[in-house]
């Protein structure tokens, strides 16, 4: 067995193929046990301009390596972290505090989207051809890029804007969030030993950084994934050095479920779909809208369900439900909590804030029909939280669906697959699922309508986020 990754050891940021170590270190937390975990770099403005500068020296020869080249790169990228992935599995725990299992899964995502991506070439599209002319829409990469990456899915999220980045022959700087900087440190260290030096970098630092990226004059694409107040602030100062942007924001995802369902069979996932990873994922369930011919069955069902649904250590066998991830967000959620009394809400499973234990642990909380414009309903709450709603004219559940400023999911549930592709169309999401929630793809275009994001990751129309598009106009007569 190769040997596995040294997890403890973060010499510096990924520069050129080089550690660069930074004259500052900080640490992030365990979430589960709030012990400090390793000491990480501090990136400065010095090392941002270095990075970037590294970074355009080596997309003048990466932009130039045949797409053949560049998809065995990130073949063996693939085969590289592969090798590293249980170290990296266990660091995604130590640092994001999702269950084991779950790191897992996220680790299978990577590798199955960077496989995926390696295939993914984006070829030249004949618009016009006749007898005078042809037109061709040439796809040439934008050049320096940069990742902006959250805290819930470091390593998807991380490699997901990598491998579209490089696959179309664009460099790249990953900047982690500095709540989860250690899986993708080490992502970089990884690809220090495949990739051309300039060609994949990453930076961790503070809350400073994010905005020392996006305002560098030299970077030509920001790709930010994260909260849309964030978002907000990242195309802002974009602006003005008209970077190109794709923004992933948060979600407020509306369920509907209809009056034919087979509830037994889906409560475990309809219940999965809203706790996993502690509801701290942009696309699970958010709000349930249940068909008011079957609420007080279905509500029963998924209490007693979800009642079974362990929290803990990511760790300790058998955990749905880890850690909230960090303070900030652990008080966020507390917040919402503290309402439930306040508005007066029914709680049909009654969540805790278990403030006797080491880590930011709350269990999972069901709020029985809360008004419309009640906060549990109007929020992202990124938490162990979900309202139940019950709705009775299809109409109006779409309407109410729709009465948000997020796009980012939606699901229909039903036996009659025509009523609920009819229902499905009418929701304004970027990704609307029939009998499902949360599926995403590596060739399947993922991202947000309205304040939930623009542009698209993934797919062939992702991927060409990462180039410009050129009208190539041929005329045939000699000249
Ligand atoms: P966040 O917006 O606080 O931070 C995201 C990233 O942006 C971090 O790396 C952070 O350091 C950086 N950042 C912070 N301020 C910045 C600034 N001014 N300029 C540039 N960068 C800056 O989000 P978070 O709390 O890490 O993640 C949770 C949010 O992300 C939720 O709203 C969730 O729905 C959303 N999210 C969306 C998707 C999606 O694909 N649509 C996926 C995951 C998470």
């Amino acid at each position: 067995m190769a040997p596995q990754l040294d997890i403890t050891a973060y010499p510096g940021n990924v520069i050129n193929n080089e550690f660069v170590p930074t004259s500052a270190t900080r640490h992030s937390i365990n979430p589960s046990t709030k012990e400090a975990l390793y000491e990480v770099p501090v990136a400065t403005k010095a090392d941002v301009d270095l990075a970037v500068k590294h970074a355009r020296k080596a997309f003048e020869s990466w932009s130039k390596v045949p797409f053949a080249e560049r998809a065995r790169l990130l073949l063996d990228f693939a085969d590289a972290i592969e090798t590293h992935r249980e170290s990296l599995e266990k660091l995604l725990v130590l640092e994001q505090g999702k269950p084991l299992g779950l790191a897992h899964t996220e680790l299978d995502m990577s590798l199955q989207w960077l496989r995926a991506f390696s295939t993914m070439e984006v070829k030249d599209e004949v618009l016009d051809d006749n007898e005078e002319r042809t037109v061709t829409q040439i796809f040439t990469p934008l050049g320096v890029c940069c990742g902006i990456v959250p805290w819930n899915w470091p390593v998807l999220l991380g490699l997901g804007k990598v491998g579209p980045a490089l696959i179309t022959g664009n460099t790249i700087v990953i900047k982690p969030s500095p709540f989860t900087p250690y899986c993708d440190l080490k992502l970089g260290e990884i690809g220090m030993g495949i990739f051309p030096p300039g060609v994949l970098q990453v930076l961790s630092g503070g809350d400073d950084l994010g905005p020392m990226l996006t305002e560098h004059p030299d970077i030509d694409k920001v790709t930010f994934t994260g909260s849309s107040e964030t978002g907000k602030l990242v195309m802002q100062s974009c602006a003005k050095t008209l970077k190109r942007v794709t923004l992933e924001l948060g979600g407020n995802d509306a369920a509907i479920i209809c009056g034919d369902v087979d509830i037994p069979a889906i409560i475990p996932k309809i219940a999965t779909l809203a706790f996993l990873n502690s509801g701290q994922i942009c696309m699970l369930i958010k709000r349930l809208y249940v068909h008011e011919s079957i609420y007080d069955e279905f509500r029963a069902a998924l209490v007693a369900f979800s009642k079974g649904i362990k929290t803990g250590d990511g760790f300790a066998p058998d955990i749905l439900v880890g850690p909230v991830q960090n303070a900030m967000q652990y008080e966020k959620v507390k917040n919402l909590y503290s309402e439930i009394e306040k508005c007066n809400w029914t709680q049909a499973l009654e969540g805790e804030v278990l403030k006797n234990s080491k880590g930011f642990f709350i269990t999972p909380a069901i709020i029985d029909n809360p008004p419309d414009d009640s906060r549990i309903v109007a929020e992202e709450p990124f938490g162990p939280i979900l309202p139940i709603l019950k709705w009775s004219d299809e109409d109006d559940v779409l309407r109410r669906a729709n009465d948000t400023k997020a796009g980012l999911g939606a699901s229909v549930w039903s036996k009659d697959l025509d009523r609920a592709e009819r229902m499905a169309r009418c929701l304004s999401a970027g990704s609307v699922w029939i009998n499902s929630h949360f599926d995403v793809a590596p060739n399947i275009p993922f991202g947000g309508h309205k304040w939930s994001g623009i542009g698209r990751e993934w797919g062939m129309m992702g991927l060409k986020s990462y180039c410009n598009s050129t009208s190539l106009w041929k005329w045939k007569k000699a000249m």
